[in-house]
C-alpha cells in the first residue's frame, strides 16, 4: 500500500492539503492556463463525453498512476457553455492529450465496485477481484478497458510495468510478475 500526501509550500514549510483540496487548486491553475493560452494543459484527459448542460470532466494525470478528477461547470469558468468551451479548445489545441505514453498505459487493481464489464469475455468484473485496465483512444477521449487477470491479453505487456502492481497483496504481485516476464530466461 503506497500512502500519497498532498501538500504545497509556503514560506518554505509545507502545508498539507486533502486531496479535494488539492484537485480544486489544480483545477484553478488549469482554468488560468486553458484561458491564457488557449489550450489543452499538459498531462489532462478527458474521461467522459461533453454533453450539453452537463459539466465537463477532465482528468489529471501524473506519472506515478495518480489521477485526479476536476469537473468544469458554467460557474466555474465564469459563465461559458462547458460544452462549447472545451470543444472550441480541442479545436485549437495540438492533439497532445490524446497520446498515450507507454508508462501510463496499463493499470492493475483490484476493483473497486462490481460494475465493470471485461472487454474480452463481455461479463462481470466482480468487486475486489484483479482487473487490467488498458487505456484506449476513443475519438476525443481517452477510456480505460478493463479485463480479467484471465482474459488479459499478456503478451501485449512486454515487461512494462504495470501501474498498481505495488499495491497488490504480495501473493499477487508474484501472479502478475510471472506473467510479464517469460518464465524461460
Ligand atoms: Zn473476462
Amino acid at each position: 500500500m503506497i500512502l500519497t500526501r498532498f501538500a504545497r509550500v509556503s514560506k518554505s514549510t509545507l502545508v498539507y492539503l486533502s486531496k479535494k483540496d488539492f484537485t480544486n487548486r489544480l483545477a484553478t491553475l488549469c482554468m488560468k492556463y486553458m484561458l491564457s493560452k488557449n489550450k489543452i494543459p499538459p498531462k489532462i484527459t478527458f474521461t467522459k463525453k461533453l454533453l450539453e448542460g452537463k459539466p465537463v470532466e477532465l482528468s489529471y494525470n501524473f506519472s506515478s498512476g495518480i489521477a485526479f478528477q476536476m469537473k468544469f461547470t458554467e460557474k466555474s469558468l465564469e459563465g461559458k457553455n462547458p460544452k462549447e468551451f472545451f470543444e472550441k479548445l480541442i479545436s485549437t489545441s495540438d492533439r497532445d492529450f490524446l497520446k498515450i505514453d507507454e508508462e501510463r498505459r496499463w493499470k492493475i487493481e483490484y476493483a473497486p465496485n462490481g460494475r465493470s464489464l471485461c472487454k474480452k469475455c463481455k461479463r462481470q468484473i466482480r468487486e475486489k477481484e484483479i482487473r487490467l485496465g488498458e487505456l484506449q483512444r476513443e475519438k476525443n477521449l481517452l477510456v480505460q478497458q478493463f479485463y480479467h487477470f484471465k482474459c488479459f491479453d499478456w503478451s501485449k505487456q512486454k515487461g512494462i510495468l504495470i501501474h498498481g502492481i505495488n499495491d497488490l497483496s504480495e501473493l499477487d504481485q508474484q501472479k502478475v510478475k510471472k506473467k510479464i516476464k517469460p518464465k524461460a530466461e
